[in-house]
């Protein structure tokens, strides 16, 4: 979503008269887009001080705008909302070299960091976005989430769930197909959580999903972050009924394989419901890709708790896992529990998985070496299969920039696919 959001800056900057700059050292006006969902990412941003601050002393007048979840956090913990003063005084003393702090699709507020012509109060959703790529966009169609897994800061900083409109859903990816784009990614915390009306009828995801892909042309449509709640038979029927139209993969957080742990994050599904969805998903799309996200070492995760995720993600075997150590983020419901596991043991929890995922990847990637896939061509020596596989050319492949060629499959690696084309 940060993606996105920057790109809809991007946009009303462009709008109102600004241009990028080629580095932050020449920019006139700096904008720190932040995510706060993991502590790593906030000292990220901590860890730029040193640049801007020299940037500061050297242009006193360059304008250093703080926007994303973590400005959306500072402000929650600010007690004085009516006159920000106490907020300003944390940023102030924290990162001195910030002149203002922007909240999430607080987009009017540019206007006097940008000094420059008024820039139009819109609802984020309806924001444009100036594309970072010709080939590939993201097409934001829900912002915020109701669902409050006890670790999370989203329902806080992005709000309710608010659902974009089908048509201007579906406009936006007419526009793009029309303009030759090849991969398009509905986005969303909850993507498939989305609900609204499609054709004058109460909808939800899956019709949404029918609906899209009517459009004409040739592209591939994926969908970011699914919820195992909303993987249902309708789902399943459209994306074997959508063909090739949406990619063989699916991004499926598990977070846990422990039931104990599951329940403490409330998940709102159990192991076995979970597992029983990935067997749908691979019965219903023999070839889809499933992919995951894992916390570990949430409060009180005992050995015994990780060997079940560890377990479960070697019965399973996805094609990828996006493994993080647990954080506690201030506001969500477990920073009112003990961070107990010790940072050591997270990060061999992590390590571990880590290394099981890889061996899982690796033997997966292997058994492609020989075949033939569909490569979107997004580099002159990169592109990206269709069931989202990375993949790297023997030779320079610029002229196809853009294009969806057959390629053979010629070597592989835990990192992806080496491909050879023309076949
Ligand atoms: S589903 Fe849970 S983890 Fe995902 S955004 Fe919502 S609260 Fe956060």
């Amino acid at each position: 979503m940060n993606y996105t959001d920057t790109e809809k800056m991007a946009y009303l900057l462009e709008k109102a008269g600004l241009q990028q700059a080629l580095s932050m050292s020449t920019a006139d006006l700096i904008i720190l887009n932040t995510c706060s969902v993991r502590q790593r990412a906030e000292d990220k941003v901590l860890g730029l001080s040193r640049a801007v601050r020299k940037i500061k002393e050297a242009r006193p007048d360059v304008h250093v705008v703080l926007t994303g979840c973590m400005s959306q956090r500072i402000r929650r913990e600010c007690n004085d909302f009516a006159t920000d003063q106490n907020h300003y005084r944390w940023v102030q003393e924290t990162m001195p070299w910030v002149d203002s702090v922007i909240g999430i699709g607080d987009y009017s507020q540019l206007t006097t960091c940008a000094s420059s012509e008024k820039i139009p109060t819109q609802a984020y959703l309806d924001v444009p976005q100036k594309y970072s790529s010709r080939i590939s966009a993201y097409v934001p169609i829900s912002q915020g989430c109701d669902n409050f897994c006890t670790y999370c800061v989203v329902p806080f900083s992005r709000g309710k769930e608010v659902h974009r409109p089908a048509v201007d859903i579906r406009r936006q990816v007419e526009t793009l197909v029309g303009a030759d784009c090849k991969l398009i990614t509905l986005l969303g915390q909850n993507v498939t959580s989305w609900k609204g009306r499609v054709e004058n009828r109460e909808a939800s995801f899956p019709a949404l999903l029918r609906y899209i892909t009517a459009v004409n042309g040739k592209y591939w449509l994926t969908y970011l972050t699914a919820h195992p709640k909303d993987v249902t038979m309708k789902l399943l029927d459209v994306l074997v009924d959508c063909g090739d139209k949406v990619c063989s993969y699916i991004n499926l957080p598990m977070q846990s394989g422990s039931p104990a742990v599951l329940a403490r994050m409330n998940r709102g599904y159990t192991v076995d419901e979970y597992v029983r969805k990935v067997e749908m998903l691979r019965a219903a799309v023999p070839d889809m890709r499933v992919s995951t996200d894992i916390i570990v070492g949430f409060p009180g995760e005992t050995e015994e708790e990780f060997e079940e995720t560890y377990n479960l993600m070697q019965d399973i075997q996805f094609s990828m896992a996006y493994v993080a150590e647990y954080s506690s983020r201030k506001g969500a419901a477990s920073s009112l529990l003990e961070d107990s596991v010790p940072v050591k043991v997270k990060k061999e929890r992590k390590m571990r998985i880590e290394n099981l995922q890889r061996s899982i990847i690796e033997k997966k990637n292997a058994q492609s070496v020989g075949s033939h896939a569909d490569v979107l061509v997004k580099t002159s020596n990169s592109g990206v299969t269709h069931d989202l596989r990375e993949v790297r050319f023997e030779k320079d492949v610029s002229e196809s920039i853009g294009n969806i060629v057959q390629s053979l499959v010629v070597g592989s690696s835990a990192s992806g696919l080496l491909c050879r084309t023309p076949v």
